[in-house]
């Protein structure tokens, strides 16, 4: 796609995100948009960098540890956003700026020794599967509280809220009681102890469906398609 006209939809997309918080009282500087790079040309990254992206979410560790290599000198802030294997941690520790992904207390446990070894504090978020068994990934609503604690009990690893990824993207309409629920997971947990530091952050919304997202108290959007167009 042409640079200008990444330009153009990252514009648009920043706006729509202003207008949705606006919509429902929200100050838009509280909404962070992660732009997904997954799949993308390096000159297409480069495009959105240039036009002013500073959060650039990946699925895939490899792929993210190239373009971060590639992008060096630019001061962006990497987001893995994809299932995360134990032992790809080690290769993103030192870098990445947040993990969306923790759905284990496993994978913690590694993030938490890696980030040690790095001299630094890891953010992280714990997936929740919202819709219970048609998306593979993440720990069910039963499970966040005990991984929430564990991870809370965490010297390098910092817990810093939730995500989620609703299992069909056609109607926004039909994802709003997930991002709800979302929401209400959240002030469940604060309710039993966790601390509300951790719970900072929901991360959900995507392309199809980030306005309803923010409506619903969304602070970190991840949005692909809208800025560089449907992937291969
Ligand atoms: C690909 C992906 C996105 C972005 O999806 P779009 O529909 O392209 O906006 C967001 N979050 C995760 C976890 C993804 O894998």
């Amino acid at each position: 796609m042409a640079a200008i006209e990444i330009a153009d939809n990252l514009q648009v997309v920043q706006d729509r995100i202003a207008r949705a918080a606006e919509r429902v009282g929200r100050d838009p500087e509280d909404v962070h948009l992660v732009t997904v790079t997954k799949t993308r040309s390096l000159d297409d990254v480069c495009a959105a960098v240039e036009a002013g992206a500073t959060d650039l979410g990946e699925n895939y560790v490899q792929e993210m540890v190239e373009k971060a290599e590639a992008l060096a000198d630019e001061e962006v802030r990497w987001h893995a956003i994809g299932h995360l294997q134990t032992n790809k941690v080690r290769q993103i520790a030192d870098f990445v700026s947040l993990i969306h992904s923790v759905d284990s207390f496993r994978v913690g446990e590694e993030i938490d020794q890696r980030a040690e070894r790095a001299s630094r504090q890891l953010p992280v978020l714990i997936q929740v599967n919202i819709s219970g068994e048609e998306s593979k990934f993440g720990v069910s609503e039963e499970e966040v509280l005990p991984l929430a604690e564990a991870l809370e009990s965490m010297k390098y690893l910092r817990l810093v809220g939730l995500m989620t990824m609703p299992p069909y993207c056609e109607d926004p309409e039909e994802n709003r009681p997930y991002f709800v629920q979302l929401k209400h997971l959240r002030e469940m947990l604060i309710e039993r102890g966790i601390n509300a530091e951790s719970m900072r952050h929901l991360s959900m919304g995507m392309t199809c469906d980030y306005e309803v997202a923010v409506e619903e108290g969304a602070t970190i959007v991840r949005v692909g398609t809208a800025i560089f167009g449907p992937r291969q």
